[in-house]
């Protein structure tokens, strides 16, 4: 069976878990500190903030902007439901807006319609770990005067060419960037998430909110040689990240480099092989961007059926997955309005699958997924529809 994806987690992850559960210290303490450090590094930002996964760190970034009851967040219907969710969880009302025509993130020449006196931020999703037009984005929301959340959940490794340098994702070209660590992203700990920024008095904020809204850390007092009483000055929540799980990221920090070069040449693979089969599409990367290609995922032409050619390859031992999820499609959000068309969204979920592509990927794996790929397509055409001419 040739799974979708697969963690590359081995030894020297549960040798950093065991020697932190032997540590004795098991929750947010200097694990947790020392990932921080090393992930700030790694895309070289001032502030990064670990906390328990993506949806609670979306989340704290639309509470450091005060968004709330009433508010709006211009965001796409073509992604994770978690995004709307973090939304919502706050009072706020997702405005979605339709994806590019050629691509899966959203569309900037769509956003300024979408735009109220009640919009209050941006979200935009890094979706699959392809980068954001992030300088028309930004361009847009300084003339509105308006923040941008950056959904990164799948980006962590991805790069965009700002002028003529390459810069990390999660370096903000926006305000505030968001990453997840679930197994099905490229770099996990189990489940975990990251916050970075460039303003202190948020980065502040998110440390006091991810703990209970407590004054003193845990560090702290356990480190200090006076006595201390904490404080809490603010209503937080529980979004901490074990000590254990962050010992995981750090030896996911030491492999990144090799997972992203390895995940990049097996979507090159895909991209000159894909060129062969009518009917399928590979994914386009802009000049500006380099994905760290979290997912793989091909559009397949209008007359080819999705469902069939899912299931032909899962008869072969390969497993897929459709296109993104549409928000609006489904009934936890159905009551949102929806002024904006989401055709392309609707098209893209419809009409596209992800492939297989994980580092383990043996040469034999990819070109099987491809061949199968291939047969299952010409078998899953319909017959050519009669010209009306
Ligand atoms: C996975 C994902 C999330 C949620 O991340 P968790 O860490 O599971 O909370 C949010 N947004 C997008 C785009 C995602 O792909």
């Amino acid at each position: 069976m040739i799974p979708v994806t697969k963690p590359l987690v081995g030894q020297e992850e549960a040798d950093a878990a065991a020697r932190t559960i032997l540590s004795g210290w098991l929750t947010q303490g200097p694990q947790v500190a020392a990932f921080e450090r090393e992930f700030a590094a790694l895309v070289g930002v001032d502030h990064a903030c670990a906390v328990s996964n993506c949806t609670v760190a979306l989340h704290l970034a639309l509470m450091a902007l005060g968004v709330g009851e009433g508010d709006e967040i211009v965001t796409v219907s073509h992604t994770f439901i978690a995004s709307a969710n973090a939304i919502r969880q706050c009072g706020a009302t997702p405005v979605f807006v339709d994806i590019e025509a050629d691509g899966f993130n959203i569309d900037p020449a769509l956003i300024s319609k979408a735009i109220t006196s009640r919009t209050r931020a941006i979200l935009c999703v890094h979706q699959m770990g392809m980068p954001c037009d992030m300088p028309a984005i930004m361009r847009i929301a300084r003339a509105h005067g308006i923040a941008v959340i950056e959904d990164a959940a799948c980006a962590i490794g991805s790069e965009i060419c700002d002028g003529d340098e390459w810069r990390p994702i999660g370096l903000p070209m926006g305000d505030i960037v968001c990453f997840s660590f679930h197994p099905r992203k490229v770099l996990t700990v189990g489940d975990g998430g990251m916050l970075t920024t460039r303003n202190a008095e948020w980065d502040a904020l998110f440390r006091l909110w991810r703990q209970h809204g407590m004054s003193v850390s845990d560090t702290m007092r356990h480190g200090s040689r006076e006595v201390m009483f904490e404080s809490y000055p603010v209503q937080g929540f529980n979004y901490r990240m074990t000590d254990m799980q962050a010992a995981v990221g750090r030896e996911q920090l030491k492999r990144l480099p090799a997972v992203i070069s390895c995940r990049r040449s097996l979507a090159g693979i895909y991209a000159s092989a894909i060129e062969g089969i009518e009917g399928v599409t590979a994914p386009a990367e802009p000049h500006w961007a380099r994905s760290n290609w979290q997912s793989y995922c091909v559009r397949l032409a209008p007359d080819i059926d999705q469902s069939g050619v899912m299931q032909d390859m899962l008869d072969h031992g390969i497993s897929t997955r459709r296109g993104i999820m549409c928000i609006h499609m489904e009934r936890a959000h159905g009551d949102l309005p929806r002024p904006h068309s989401l055709r392309r969204s609707e098209a893209a979920r419809d009409h596209s699958i992800i492939l297989p592509l994980y580092p383990q990927m043996s040469n034999d794996d990819q070109m099987q997924v491809i061949d199968v790929l291939a047969g299952a397509v010409s078998r899953r055409r319909c017959a050519h529809p009669i010209s009306m001419a």
